[in-house]
C-alpha cells in the first residue's frame, strides 16, 4: 500500500524532509503544505535579498516539488482552511515544519512604541512577506539602532547600508528599497549585551561590511581583546578567531569617511527604549561578562535613533493546540504526539544554517518511517476533496512557477526577480 504523508511548511526543513520521506519510502506520496501561495518560507522571506545566490538552494527544492509524486497545497493556511485532525486522519504520518516565525520579546519599557520592530517583521517587510507588505518602517530619521549581534542583526545592517546599485542583483522588494534610500540615515548601531567573542556572527558575513560602498563599519579598539581564550567545541575557535581578525580591520577604520557609520558596540544591553509618540533613542546599559554571562553595571548612555529593530531571535507559537515548551514544539527526538512530528526551528530553535536542517529532518524522517511506512490512508485526494468543498483556491506547484515566471517578467534593471508582496495580486496571475 501507498504510504501517504503531509508535510506542514515548505522552508527548508519541511523540504529536506520531503526528499528524506521520497528517499526513504519508495513509491510513497509527500504532500506539501503552505499558508502562502508561494513555497520555500525562510527562503524566499528570511535569506537577505542581497544574498540571492544563496537562495538557488531552492533550485533543489523545485526539483522535489516538480516530482509526480509530490504536491505542493500552496495557499492552504493548516488550522483555517483544513484541520491538524483532518490531516492527521488523511495521511500516515504528518510533519509540522512551520518555523519560528515569531519576534522574541525585549521585555522592556516602551517596546510597544511606533518605530520599534522585530526582524522578523523587519526582513520580511524588505525581503516582500504579504504579513508585512504595510509594515511602513520610521526610516525619517538619520538613525536606526539594531540590538542583537547575530547573522540576521549584520543582515538587516547591510540591507539599510547598501545603495541602490550594490542591491541591483537582490530580490528586494521595491517598496523596501525606495523607503531605504530616501531615509536619511547617517548611523546605525548595533548593539551586542555580550563581547566581540560571543558574537554570533559568522565570518563571511561579517566580512562583507569592510566592503560597503556608502558605509564605513567601525568597532572601539578598547572592545577587542588580543586573542580568543577559552575552550570551544569543533569549528567554533576557527569562527571566533576569524571574527576578531575581522573586528580588527573593522577598528582600524575611521569614523566619517563614507556618509553612513555602522558602529558595532559590545557590552551593551538595551534598558529602555524612548519617546513621546514614537521612538526617539534607547537607552543603553553598560555590561561586562562573567562566566558567559552579560552582567549589568548600573552605568547607562542614551543613543538617539528614529526606529529600534530587535534581531534577538525568533519563536514558534503553538499551533493548532499543539504542546508547547516554550518557544519550541514539545517533542522527543521530533515525535510529538500520535502520527504528528516536528523538524527545523520549530523543532530546536532558531539556529543553524539552511543546511544545518538537511541532517536533523533526515534523522526525524527516518524515525517516523519507522513507525509509519505502512500506509492505508488517503492522503492527497481526500484532503484535495475537502478543500474544494470548502471553496479553497489550492496553488499547486504548476500554479507557482506561473507566478514566478510573473515576477521574473516585471523585474526591472539586474534585478533577478520582482516578487508580487500581495497574496490576491499571485492569485491574480492564476486568473
Ligand atoms: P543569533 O545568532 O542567536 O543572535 C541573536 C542575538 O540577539 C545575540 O547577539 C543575542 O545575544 C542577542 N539577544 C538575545 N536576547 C537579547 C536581549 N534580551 N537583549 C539583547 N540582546 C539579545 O540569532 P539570529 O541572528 O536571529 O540568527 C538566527 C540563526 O540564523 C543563526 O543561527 C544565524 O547564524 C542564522 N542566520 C544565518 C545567516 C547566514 O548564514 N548568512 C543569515 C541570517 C541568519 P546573546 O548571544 O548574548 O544571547
Amino acid at each position: 500500500m501507498t504510504a501517504h504523508y503531509a508535510i506542514i511548511g515548505s522552508g527548508p526543513s519541511g523540504m529536506y524532509a520531503a526528499d528524506a520521506l521520497l528517499e526513504g519510502v519508495p513509491g510513497c506520496h509527500v504532500d506539501v503544505f503552505d499558508r502562502l501561495p508561494v513555497p520555500f518560507g525562510l527562503i524566499r522571506y528570511g535569506v537577505a535579498p542581497d544574498h540571492y545566490k544563496t537562495k538557488n538552494t531552492a533550485r533543489q527544492f523545485a526539483r522535489t516539488l516538480d516530482l509526480p509524486t509530490v504536491r505542493f497545497f500552496g495557499n492552504v493556511e493548516v488550522g483555517r482552511d483544513i484541520s491538524l485532525d483532518e490531516l492527521k486522519t488523511f495521511y500516515d504520518g504528518v510533519v509540522l515544519a512551520i518555523g519560528a516565525y515569531n519576534d522574541r520579546p525585549l521585555g522592556i519599557p516602551g517596546e510597544d512604541l511606533p518605530g520599534v520592530y522585530g526582524a522578523c517583521a523587519f526582513v520580511g517587510w524588505y525581503n516582500g512577506h504579504p504579513d508585512y507588505r504595510d509594515l511602513a518602517p520610521l526610516l525619517d530619521k538619520d538613525a536606526v539602532a539594531v540590538v542583537g549581534v547575530g547573522n540576521v542583526a549584520l543582515d538587516v545592517c547591510r540591507v539599510l547600508a547598501k545603495t541602490v546599485a550594490e542591491m541591483d542583483e537582490s530580490d528586494i522588494a521595491a517598496h523596501a528599497l525606495d523607503a531605504i534610500q530616501q531615509a536619511p540615515l547617517k548611523r546605525l548601531h548595533m548593539f551586542g549585551r555580550r563581547g566581540p567573542i560571543e558574537a554570533g556572527f559568522t565570518p563571511k558575513e561579517l566580512g562583507e561590511l569592510r566592503e560597503l560602498e556608502r558605509a564605513v563599519a567601525i568597532i572601539d579598539p578598547a572592545q577587542l581583546p588580543d586573542q580568543v581564550d577559552g575552550e570551544f567545541e569543533g569549528r567554533e575557535k576557527g569562527v571566533k578567531e576569524k571574527n576578531l581578525s575581522i573586528f580588527k580591520e573593522l577598528a582600524a577604520h575611521k569614523a566619517g569617511i563614507k556618509p553612513i557609520s555602522l558602529k558595532i558596540e559590545f557590552y551593551a544591553a538595551p534598558k529602555e527604549i524612548f519617546g513621546k509618540d514614537r521612538v526617539e533613542g534607547i537607552r543603553m546599559e553598560r555590561t561586562r561578562v562573567e562566566n558567559g554571562r552579560a552582567i549589568a553595571t548600573g552605568e547607562t548612555f542614551d543613543v538617539a535613533c528614529g526606529a529600534v529593530v530587535k534581531a534577538i531571535g525568533y519563536f514558534s507559537k503553538a499551533p493548532y493546540g499543539v504542546p508547547m515548551n516554550g518557544g519550541t514544539i514539545a517533542n522527543v527526538a521530533g515525535h510529538v504526539e500520535d502520527n504528528l512530528w516536528v523538524v527545523g526551528w520549530s523543532k530546536r530553535g532558531p539556529s543553524g544554517t539552511i543546511p544545518t536542517n538537511g541532517p536533523e529532518s533526515r534523522d526525524v524522517m527516518r524515525k517516523m518511517i519507522a513507525e509509519h511506512d505502512n500506509g492505508g490512508k488517503p492522503g492527497g485526494e481526500a484532503a484535495d476533496l475537502l478543500l474544494r468543498t470548502r471553496g479553497v483556491r489550492v496553488v499547486d506547484y504548476p500554479d507557482y512557477k506561473k507566478i514566478v515566471a510573473a515576477e521574473v517578467a516585471r523585474a526591472t534593471g539586474g534585478h533577478p526577480q520582482e516578487k508580487f508582496t500581495r497574496i490576491d495580486e499571485m492569485l491574480a496571475v492564476l486568473g
